[in-house]
């Protein structure tokens, strides 16, 4: 069963074994110095990036091994098409020849226009108007002031609470957090600061099955009565709903019945709350659809995006919405959308941005992400048959192998290098969502990979 497993465990993926390029020294000034994410400053020593190419890392270790490994994280979700891709290279190059920033403030500009012009016609029919942010949490904040800032100019101001979900994370600003999973989230490190507001239990789990997502229809059901019923209680103070369209990222990986995110929109829309969908993880097509809500063909009244937008060169970030919500605003008293960064609209980022959305356009990202459904779902089933396996689910290019207990993190990230491949497991979770560019051959490494260094690390 661990055949491939364990011929890819026998050859060697160091690029040179033994040679030191110049890893430990940089991570020797790194460590102490830096902050990684979610870290401590003492935590477990980094690896060197060195060279990055199409979805390959060279890396460097602490002890000076050096290792050749494809990116099966996409740097965190966003690489969708590979390092040094010429035509998103060009893109940045030709806009640093004209100007890299300029404030957004009294100024516009060509990719910033083009940009937004290529997202309304991107996204479903009725999301009109744009707003640039610095990074997915910064447009998660703009997202519920919008809602906020709606009520209010619907003469509702007693309505600036939300209703988000248990499993759900939306970022790691003050606001952002108070969305996040109460528990998982970081509510409790910051009682007095983060907002209070409401959540719905998780939806029920959806498995893929002929390419729908299916769940138990009568857990399905008991769900909206919950959601039904928790919005009919609390209606005069909520805002909106927020939530990850049928995939929950960092908060577990987790997919979900589309029929509770077609019940939010009719539930909010019965009760006067806006729906606001975070696709920052799951857009540009991740999920096997190019925007995660169509899997229940639901359209929001603010979207958020980012990740992927910039093809993962630069940090953007993006919020969208109706030309009602945009318009309940600009009539309000308050007439201006409260928020406005200095680094927002960057051109460096629009450009790269605007590349990034052609080349997903004018490709047949929908085949290939299917292929790489279709790949990784053979390529991680062996992983099913470990002992310390919980449950191994694929959904377009994401794939999730659970495990019975927390993942050894610094174990699982040292064999899965050994066998070429780089991940970042976190709680019980090693997952992989890999750039749409990996070839068959790529993703059946990802998945050997994956599955022998948990066969080596937890049985
Ligand atoms: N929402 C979701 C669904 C995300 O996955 C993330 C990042 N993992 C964020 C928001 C926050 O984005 P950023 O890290 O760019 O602030």
């Amino acid at each position: 069963m661990l055949e491939a497993a364990t011929r890819a465990a026998a050859t060697t993926v160091k690029v040179v074994p033994g040679a030191d390029l110049g890893g430990p020294a940089l991570i020797a000034r790194d460590r102490g110095l830096l902050w990684h994410p979610y870290a401590s400053l003492e935590g477990d020593a980094p690896y060197a990036v060195h060279a990055a190419d199409g979805v390959r890392l060279t890396l460097g270790a602490a002890d000076g091994h050096a290792f050749k490994a494809i990116d099966a994280m996409s740097s965190w979700w966003s690489m969708i098409h590979g390092y040094r891709n010429p035509v998103l290279d060009q893109a940045l190059q030709q806009q640093a020849g004209k100007f890299s920033h300029v404030m957004f403030g009294g100024l516009t500009h060509q990719p910033a226009v083009e940009l937004a012009e290529r997202l309304t016609a991107m996204t479903q029919d009725g999301l009109d108007h744009v707003f640039f942010a610095d990074s997915g949490s910064v447009s998660v904040e703009v997202a519920l002031k919008l809602a906020i800032q709606y009520q209010l100019g619907r003469g509702r101001p007693k309505r600036t609470r939300f209703l988000a979900l248990h499993g759900g994370y939306h970022g790691d600003t003050f606001a952002a957090m108070s969305v996040c999973d109460p528990v998982d989230g970081m509510h409790a490190a910051f009682p007095s600061l983060v907002a209070k507001h409401h959540f719905l239990p998780r939806p029920p789990a959806a498995r893929l099955m002929g390419g729908e997502l299916v769940a138990d229809p009568a857990d399905v059901a008991a769900w909206i009565g919950v959601l039904e019923e928790t919005v009919a209680l609390h209606r005069e103070e909520l805002a909106a709903i927020i939530l990850e369209p049928v995939v929950q990222g960092a908060g577990g990986m987790f997919f979900y019945a589309p029929q509770c995110l077609a019940a939010a929109r009719r539930v909010a829309d019965d009760h006067g709350l806006l729906l606001i969908v975070d696709e920052i993880a799951t857009g540009f097509g991740r999920t096997g659809r190019l925007f995660a809500s169509e899997w229940a063909g639901v359209v929001p009244d603010i979207m958020c995006v980012g990740k992927a937008l910039s093809g993962g060169y630069l940090t953007l970030a993006a919020m969208l919405c109706s030309a009602h919500v945009a318009r309940t605003v600009t009539d309000s008293p308050l007439r201006a959308l409260l928020h406005g960064p200095t680094f927002m609209g960057n051109p460096l980022a629009c450009a790269v941005a605007c590349a990034s959305m052609n080349l997903l356009l004018s490709s047949d990202w929908q085949s290939g992400v299917q292929r790489i459904e279709q790949n990784l779902a053979a390529a991680l089933a062996p992983a099913s048959n470990l002992g310390s396996v919980l449950d191994v689910r694929v959904l377009g290019a994401i794939g999730v192998v659970e495990l019975t207990e927390a993942v050894n993190v610094p174990a699982v990230t040292h064999a899965a290098l050994e066998h070429g491949v780089w991940v970042r497991p976190f709680r019980n979770l090693v997952y992989t969502m890999p750039p749409y560019i990996t070839s068959p051959a790529d993703v059946s490494t990802i998945g050997e990979g994956i599955t022998a260094a948990l066969a080596q690390v937890h049985g």
